[in-house]
């Protein structure tokens, strides 16, 4: 600044020195104007209060040179520029300030808005976001209303993976339904799989299920395992888990039934895990009660093998579809040999208990697709599909020969029994041999002729097997 005043001074001095001398009117008319254009011209490019005093302290000081030989009329004049020059330069400050602020102040609001744009659209994203989130928790809902229809295991699983499969990003679930372990504890009453990529290897399945009850049984809390953990990876790789494996427990009120455990789930589909694993809770211990209520109706309560109605409608289910694709059937009558006798030597006890181990040893000797029904008292009636009567022949010597080995532990008794068994075959031992539809007669015809073997096998001696027509 001192500089500029410095150097403006030397130039007034110059002025004031040529004028001062000169005397010329001529130039002095013209100088004045070029100066105040000059000094417009400078405090208008520049803006600077330095330019402004330097200028006008030059100015004045060459008019009062000027002054000192002529007249006032110079120094008046040149007074009137510079207050004119002075008073543009403060209203050019002063508006230029204006203008500062105002840009200051746009440039404020325009990051406010943009700063409110940015927060406008956060909140829109999140508002999508849990729009989506209430449409998915609205979808599981809804799929709470199918599964209050489901009345069991089958039911259910395939609800899930029509639903939950194509909704919810994950390689695979597994739910174990929870049955008390004799000492104390849990252990694996039923396990399903279900998802995209289902667990097909059922021993597998088992040791994996075992596994999670042992995790889960500790905490009892949901766990959610990596795979990249050393623990973790080592209880569960063997069973060839897919990571991260999310295991929830699922409560009814106090009592643990259940765990569901998922296997790749996607973080973001976590919540909704949790809600279908609440409702999952709920809905096994229903199907549980609905199995249970349907076998007290069809299982009998002594020995655990269908009630008869139950099994006569199997028998017919079973005899159609041998008829429709002219597969075997056979039919198997084992009644307990002289139980009359053993009950009066042993008493009623001992005879409920023998009669439960015998249903045991025709349970352990039979395919799981044969029905055994209780016919009678002491009476088995045992349907094989497609078995014809030399299988079933070996079946039945299988089921006596165990029956007449087994040595019964009972009250401090050790006791033995014997069975005798009559059996008959579709199609030989009905008098139609290609019957084209089915017909309750032939029911009732295969039980008689079974019944009428079973008799001769008493007459024979017991403790053997006779087939009909043989
Ligand atoms: P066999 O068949 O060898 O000719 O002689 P049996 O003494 O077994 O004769 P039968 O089959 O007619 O006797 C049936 C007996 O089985 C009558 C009854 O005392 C006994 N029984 C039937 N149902 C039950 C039961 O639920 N519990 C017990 N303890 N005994 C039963
Ligand atoms: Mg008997
Ligand atoms: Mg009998």
């Amino acid at each position: 600044m001192w500089r500029r005043i410095i150097t403006f001074g030397i130039i007034g001095l110059i002025l004031w020195f040529h004028f001062g001398k000169g005397e010329s009117l001529f130039l002095l008319f013209f100088s004045i104007p070029i100066f105040s254009l000059l000094i417009l011209y400078l405090l208008i490019a520049e803006d600077k209060i330095s330019v402004a005093i330097g200028v006008s302290f030059v100015l004045l000081l060459s008019i009062y040179g000027i002054d000192q030989t002529h007249n006032h009329f110079f120094f008046l004049l040149a007074s009137i520029a510079v207050f004119i020059v002075g008073g543009a330069f403060l209203y050019q400050r002063s508006w230029n300030r204006k203008i500062a602020e105002i840009e200051a102040k746009k440039s404020l609001m325009q990051k406010e808005t943009e700063a409110l744009q940015e927060r406008y659209e956060t909140r829109l994203e999140s508002l999508k976001h849990l729009e989506q989130r209430v449409n998915g928790l609205a979808h599981l809902f809804e799929m709470a209303r199918d599964f209050s229809e489901c009345l069991d295991f089958s039911d259910m699983i395939s609800l899930l993976n029509q639903k939950i499969g194509p909704e919810l990003s994950f390689i695979r679930g597994f739910i174990i339904v929870l049955t008390d372990a004799s000492g104390g504890g849990y252990a694996v009453g039923h396990s399903f799989s279900f998802g995209p990529r289902k667990r097909k290897n059922e021993t597998l399945a088992n040791e994996f299920a075992g596994e999670c009850i042992q995790v889960l049984g500790v905490t009892k809390e949901i766990l959610k395992l990596e795979g990249t953990k050393g623990e973790a990876k080592n209880r569960f790789v063997r069973f060839q888990t897919s990571f991260p494996l999310w295991l929830f427990p699922l409560w009814v009120g106090q009592q643990l039934i259940a765990i569901l455990a998922i296997e790749g789930g996607a973080e973001s589909d976590f919540q909704k895990f949790e809600v279908l694993a609440s409702q999952l809770a709920l809905q096994i211990k229903k199907v549980r009660l609905y199995e249970a209520v349907k076998e007290t109706s069809i299982v009998d309560g002594l020995t655990r093998v269908f009630v008869r109605r139950h099994l006569l409608e199997r028998f017919q289910e079973e005899l159609k579809r041998s008829i429709r694709h002219l597969f075997p059937l056979s039919v198997l009558m084992v009644d307990v040999d002289h139980f009359k006798s053993y009950n009066d030597k042993f008493g009623h006890l001992v005879g409920d208990k023998t009669l439960r181990e015998a249903a045991q040893i025709i349970r352990e000797n039979v395919r799981r697709v044969d029905v055994i029904g209780r016919y009678g008292g002491e009476e088995f009636l045992i349907i094989a599909p497609e078995i014809d009567k030399a299988k079933a022949i070996e079946l039945a010597e299988r089921i006596r020969s165990a029956t007449a080995r087994k040595r019964f532990q009972l009250y401090d008794e050790e006791t033995q029994v014997t069975v005798s068994i009559g059996l008959s075959s579709f199609p030989e031992d009905l008098e139609l041999r290609r019957p084209k539809e089915f017909s309750p007669e032939f029911m009732d015809a295969l039980i008689q002729k079974a019944d009428q073997a079973l008799y001769k096998a008493k007459e024979e001696g017991r403790n053997r097997v006779v087939a009909y027509g043989s």
